[in-house]
């Protein structure tokens, strides 16, 4: 089972151009779709959520037991196989969760009310939100929301949830929780996690890619990416003031705040006189690929 998109392109009634002719394969299990704001992630999400149509381009979705489906064309097939957690996501404040889940696991066509009785308790005690299942939805924290938002998402069991920028405004304990969530759905399922926080796709994501400015600029294994950028991250700690001589010697991927001083990252395939080697990690592989688009980063 795998999703393959094909030169998908999408261009807004406002001259936009949020996709250029986008082609990713991907496969079962967590695949992590990194990119900065205004990157295209949501237009490409949207689209495969069929809930916007593309320019032009193919989306497939291959090795199904029921046979491939055109996710542009055959939209009502996949809505019953699609789980979605939209960017934004509004709640009925005035609503329990438990009576939510309920009611959208009838428009889900679960018609028996024992059967949804039982689907609707279990997402509630794997989400952990059980003890808070009578509570309305407008007293729950951001965190509680998400979670509420993945158990919506996964009534139906389905088959490809997409999971657009879930973890942007959680605290770190919420945001931890969020992973585990994530992290125990489904082996037989794609989860395509969109986020512009490259930790949570550190910790959660066995394939990924990185989009920019509608593009794909990056794809594959995590560790395979960083293990690429070996002995090619070299950084030094200079005053805020130097920076600018730096950048138009070097190419500085980031540059960071630390103590008072700026520690800048630099990619170069040679060592570089007076830096320091670097162990790269994925924000290395991260802003290698932005900057060589977008210019430097400040984190
Ligand atoms: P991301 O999710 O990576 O932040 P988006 O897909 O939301 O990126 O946006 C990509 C680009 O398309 C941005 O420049 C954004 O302003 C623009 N955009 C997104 N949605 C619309 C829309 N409905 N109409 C016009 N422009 C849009």
């Amino acid at each position: 089972m795998q999703l393959e998109i094909k030169d998908l392109a999408k261009t807004y009634s406002n001259g936009v151009r949020a996709l250029k002719g986008v082609s990713l394969t991907i496969p079962q299990g967590m695949f992590g779709l990194l990119g900065p704001n205004g990157a295209g992630k949501s237009s490409l999400m949207r689209t495969i959520a069929t809930l916007q149509e593309a320019d032009s381009g193919s989306a497939r979705f291959t090795g199904l037991p029921e046979g491939d489906l055109d996710v542009l064309t055959q939209k009502d097939a996949v809505r019953r196989l699609l789980g979605y957690l939209p960017q934004e996501f509004g709640v009925y404040p005035r609503v329990t969760a438990e009576a939510m889940l309920d009611h959208i696991a009838t428009l889900k066509g679960i018609a028996n009310s024992k059967e949804r009785k039982e689907i609707v308790q279990g997402l509630l005690q794997k989400v952990n939100l059980y003890e808070v299942r009578k509570k309305n939805l407008g007293t729950y924290s951001g965190g509680m929301k998400q979670r509420f938002g993945i158990a919506q998402a996964l009534i139906g069991s389905p088959r490809l949830i997409i999971v657009d920028e879930p973890t942007a405004g959680l605290d770190p304990a919420e945001r931890n929780r969020f992973h585990n969530l994530l992290s125990e759905i489904g082996e037989n399922t794609i989860v395509i996690l969109s986020t512009h926080i490259v930790e949570d796709v550190t910790n959660l994501c066995s394939d990924m890619a990185i989009i920019c400015l509608g593009e794909v600029v990056a794809t594959g294994n995590p560790n395979d990416l960083v293990t690429e950028l070996n002995g090619k991250v070299w950084q030094k700690s200079v005053e805020k003031s130097e920076i600018d001589t730096y950048r138009q010697t070097y190419q500085i991927i980031s540059t960071q705040l630390k103590g008072g001083k700026t520690r800048l990252h630099a990619y170069s395939e040679v060592p570089l006189l007076d830096f320091e080697p670097v162990t790269p990690d994925l924000e290395d592989v991260y802003f290698t690929r932005i900057t060589e688009r977008m210019g430097t980063v400040t984190v």
